[in-house]
């Protein structure tokens, strides 16, 4: 009987539960528990009226250690599937080990009052969970997710040796609006704005926010330009796959959407410094996040399709070939699916497969994990059935820019 408890009321969460809710069979009992219960009503409602499946709800501040391990107590989960913000990670691992339940997550922990991508806090806890025979599988959505496991995939079956790697993240979508995020405006926003940084021969290079731009030519979308930027990934790749020589990170913005960031940038509405406002102290940035549409509202509307995936080259007997492995994901057939946008569909389904690796124990080992750190073949096999089919193509040589 496996029991799970999430975390998180938002976007993400919703799809995930969804397809768990699909998976009756394998994911018997979910409870749901964040900071808003309206929010949670309206997921346990969908679910109920599409799959006739019930679904416990509670409301959670997950910033509180002892409140978490109370509701984890309460429902006796086996596994706890975190898709709040990567600000409760640390205190949602603490609440885990408290209670000794496994533990899933979609994006590294991050400090409120800086925005800095780094594991090293939560694979510090890696020991403490290994002493416990738990299990924390840390980034299974698509960037953190799958895209560790398309690379761990091509270096398994493709590849002898990795050595460079571009991770390719192409929104083509159309919601309509001026000016909206995929995810979390203030998560989004944050990862945004910060400096580029990429990893070549040993060392890390960094350079001004967005300002290396390339266009390229999708597949089923077509050209667009894409910014070199740093993602969380290129950490736990770098560390876990030696023989690369580069590893990049690149995503697709429109004009208008910099025009608009870049507006909000020079006014100061993105700032994470706390300024006093009629006698509150107030942060621009969560603010902004308050006034701009909310991604879940946005799938109705949405248009067009998503592209991600990861082009590497490397050696095979000694030769040289380059491995394109990507996902196509269409935001309408989403929206008939899950009633969500493509973005929170790509990072809700693989948060749904990683957790059914766990709980199935295909996938375990105790302590604290990347995605790549596993056999990539069940997780590949499960996109290919869940919902996110993989493309491989070969190129016929290493990309040039
Ligand atoms: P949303 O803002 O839509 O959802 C976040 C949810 O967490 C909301 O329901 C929010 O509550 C809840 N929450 C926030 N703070 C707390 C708290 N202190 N205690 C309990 N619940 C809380 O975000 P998304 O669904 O878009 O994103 C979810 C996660 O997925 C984020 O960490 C994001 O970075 C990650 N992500 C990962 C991707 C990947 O590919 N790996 C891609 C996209 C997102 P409320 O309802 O009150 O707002």
């Amino acid at each position: 009987m496996s029991k799970v408890l999430v975390i998180g009321a938002g976007g993400v969460s919703s799809v995930a539960i969804h397809k768990m809710a699909q998976l009756s069979s394998k994911f018997k009992e979910i409870a749901l528990a964040s900071r808003t219960i309206n929010n949670c009503k309206k997921i346990q409602k969908q679910v109920k009226d599409k799959y006739n499946f019930n679904i416990n709800i509670e409301e959670l501040d997950a910033d509180n250690i002892s409140e978490t391990s109370k509701i984890i107590s309460k429902y006796n989960p086996e596994l706890v599937i975190n898709l709040a913000l990567p600000y409760q990670d640390l205190n949602i691992m603490e609440a885990c080990l408290d209670q000794n339940v496994h533990y899933l997550d979609t994006a590294n922990y991050e400090p409120r009052d800086v925005a800095k991508f780094e594991y090293k806090w939560q694979w510090e806890l890696n020991d403490r969970f290994k002493e416990k025979n738990l299990m924390g599988l840390l980034g299974s959505g698509f960037d953190p997710g799958v895209t560790n496991v398309y690379t761990a995939y091509i270096k398994k079956h493709y590849l002898d040796e990795i050595h460079y790697l571009d991770i390719l993240d192409c929104n083509g979508g159309d919601h309509g609006q001026h000016f909206a995020t995929n995810f979390n405006p203030e998560i989004n926003i944050r990862e945004i704005t910060q400096k580029s940084k990429f990893y070549k021969n040993g060392k890390w290079i960094t350079g001004d926010p967005l300002s290396k731009k390339i266009e390229f030519d999708f597949p089923d979308i077509g050209k667009r330009n894409m910014y070199l930027m740093y993602h969380e990934e290129l950490e736990s790749l770098v560390k876990n796959f030696n023989d690369l020589k580069q590893a990049r990170f690149w995503m697709t913005f429109g004009d208008q959407y910099l025009n608009y960031l870049n507006v909000l940038q020079n006014v100061g509405l993105t700032s994470i410094k706390p300024i006093s406002f009629k006698n509150i102290n107030i942060v621009p940035l969560e603010f902004l996040k308050e006034i701009l549409p909310d991604p879940k509202s946005l799938g109705e509307n949405t248009k067009g399709k998503t592209c991600i995936g990861t082009i590497i080259s490397g050696l095979k007997n000694n030769k040289i070939k380059t491995i394109y492995c990507y996902n196509v994901c269409d935001h309408k057939k989403c929206f008939e699916e899950v009633e969500s946008q493509a973005v929170s569909y790509t990072t809700g389904v693989p948060a749904m497969i990683g957790s059914l690796l766990i709980i199935t124990k295909t996938w375990f080992k105790p302590g604290v994990w990347n995605l790549e750190q596993f056999d990539p073949d069940p997780f590949m096999k499960y996109l290919n059935l869940f919902g996110l089919p993989n493309k491989i193509v070969k190129l016929d040589k290493p990309i040039n820019f």
